[in-house]
């Protein structure tokens, strides 16, 4: 985007010159008028301060202006399986692209990449996929960022779908920006809620800004196709409707050699608590203490049956437990059943982790703490009082 100089209004006094941040603005020796260098970025800051309006940038172009709007159609969700098996952020995208496609008047498409994955067609189909695009390749078989890359770019560009999104996993994170660069689109990471515009036809992307102090709404007006990741359960899985079909593409796609060849898969998760899964979490923050009094909260747990541990960031910070445990905006999203939060106090970079868990019990000794207004149960009170208590009554009604 170019700025645009006009050389009858401007008067010269160089107002401009003096408050662009990088060097992009000259006056003409000969009438002290402006020139512009390629060192502009377009950040308007010049705009602003010019007296007479003799600087100005185009309109953006809007995709309906590119035509994009009317070339690309079609919601995409990158199918997510590993070692054959589907990942269930694959379905709870394939829910809430549904509700968006159906405001958007258009398909769900699948996009599943893999070797001999066969078995994963159906329940995508059942789980709201209107196609499903199938490359079956031996370069996909054990996932490497590359050809997953390549191979989802040129469906892209084949096909031209209007939205793309793949879950945040660590497998969609590192794979997808390099399909957005070759797309030359945008990509927002992490998104908290979609929502789409139907009159213009965007991707409302809201995400937590400025170290989670904000929710902001993302647009990306001006290109196509429009790419977000989600974290696992942010949004509800949906319930597969038995027998539901749709239809199958088998693409063909030329990949080059792999720069990296996979030697072993080793499930670094495997002895880990799967916070993520979990239908019941009972989680400490820093009101906890430290190491020693987490051992409380694992009683709570097992009182219930099982309960995942989860923790603040403030007590994984400290040590007291290993950061798979963490539930918030730099740890796990989890959505169980039930919530218990003992000694946290509710920052809003904890609560976008937790908030859309079914019943969230808070146990915090003062009355103030912000997880008491997204609390469905609080108690106000020292936990190491309370949590005794409610391991008491479980192990007496059991
Ligand atoms: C970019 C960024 C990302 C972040 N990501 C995360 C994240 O993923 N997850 C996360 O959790 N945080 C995250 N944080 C940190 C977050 O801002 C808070 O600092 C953190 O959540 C606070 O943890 P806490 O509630 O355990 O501690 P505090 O805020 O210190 O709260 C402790 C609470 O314990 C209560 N308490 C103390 N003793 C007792 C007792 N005996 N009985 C009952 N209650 C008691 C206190 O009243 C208090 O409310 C992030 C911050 C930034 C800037």
């Amino acid at each position: 985007m170019a700025l645009q100089i006009d050389l009858d209004l401007c008067t010269g006094c160089g107002a401009c010159v003096a408050v662009c941040p990088f060097c992009a603005l000259t006056q003409r020796p000969s009438d002290g008028k402006v020139e512009v260098n390629e060192a502009c970025t377009a950040c308007g800051a010049c705009i602003e301060v010019c007296p007479v309006g003799a600087l100005s940038l185009p309109e953006p172009t809007s995709p309906a202006a590119a035509g994009q709007s009317e070339t690309h159609r079609g919601l995409w969700v990158f199918a997510e399986q590993r070692g054959g098996q589907l990942q269930d952020v694959t379905f709870e995208l394939l829910g809430k692209g549904g509700e968006l496609a159906r405001e958007l008047g258009v398909e769900v498409g699948a996009v599943l990449l893999g070797h001999q994955v066969d078995a994963c067609v159906g329940p995508l189909f059942e789980h709201g996929a209107d196609v499903v695009y199938v490359v079956d390749h031996p370069a996909l078989a054990a996932y490497t960022a590359e050809p997953y890359a390549e191979a989802m770019s040129a469906l892209i560009k084949k096909h031209r779908p209007e939205i793309v999104l793949a879950g945040a996993t660590s497998i969609g994170r590192s794979f997808i920006a390099r399909v957005a660069i070759e797309a030359t689109a945008g990509l927002t990471a992490d998104c908290t809620e979609l929502a789409v515009d139907p009159e213009n036809r965007c991707l409302i992307q809201t995400r937590p800004a400025f170290g989670g102090n904000i929710l902001a709404a993302i647009l990306c007006p001006n290109h196509r196709p429009q790419m977000a990741t989600v974290r696992p359960k942010v949004f509800p899985q949906p319930a597969p409707v038995e027998g539901r079909t749709g239809r199958r593409v088998d693409e063909q796609v030329e990949l080059k050699d792999p720069v990296v060849r996979v030697l072993e898969t080793v499930d670094a998760m495997q002895h880990e608590v799967n916070v993520a899964g979990a239908e019941f979490i009972v989680a400490g923050g820093r009101g906890v203490g430290g190491p020693e009094q987490f051992k409380l909260l694992a009683e709570l747990a097992e009182a219930l049956g099982g309960a995942a541990v989860g923790a603040s960031r403030a007590a994984v910070d400290a040590g007291w437990i290993s950061s798979f445990h963490q539930v918030g905006q730099t740890g796990k999203t989890v959505r169980p059943k039930v919530y218990i939060a003992c000694g946290i106090s509710g920052q809003i970079q904890h609560l976008v982790g937790m908030n859309s868990s079914d019943t969230i019990i808070a146990i915090n000794k003062d009355p103030d703490a912000p997880i008491f207004e997204v609390a469905d149960i609080g108690i106000v009170g020292d936990l190491f009082v309370v949590v005794p208590e409610l391991v008491k009554a479980l192990r007496k009604a059991q």
